[in-house]
């Protein structure tokens, strides 16, 4: 008797743990990337691609040099 309890126990724990874990990777959703548009030609980049220069997004160096000389 007592190994079917700790059987219904066991089997409990995993399935708590189960959906535990499928909750956590249902949440994680793909990241919408918050786009931002270069300030010198105006293309959209993701913000973790873009070039910061004097509180200015840029899409490449080369554009955030050519506007902060
Ligand atoms: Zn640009």
């Amino acid at each position: 008797m007592k190994t079917i309890f700790l059987l219904i126990a066991v089997l409990l724990i995993w399935w708590v743990l189960r959906t535990l874990r499928r909750e956590r990777t249902a949440t994680v959703k793909p990241k919408i990337k918050n786009m931002l548009s270069c300030r010198h030609c105006g293309l959209h980049i993701p913000e973790d691609e873009a070039v910061r220069c004097n509180n200015r997004i840029y899409c490449s160096k080369e554009h955030a040099q050519k506007d902060n000389p």
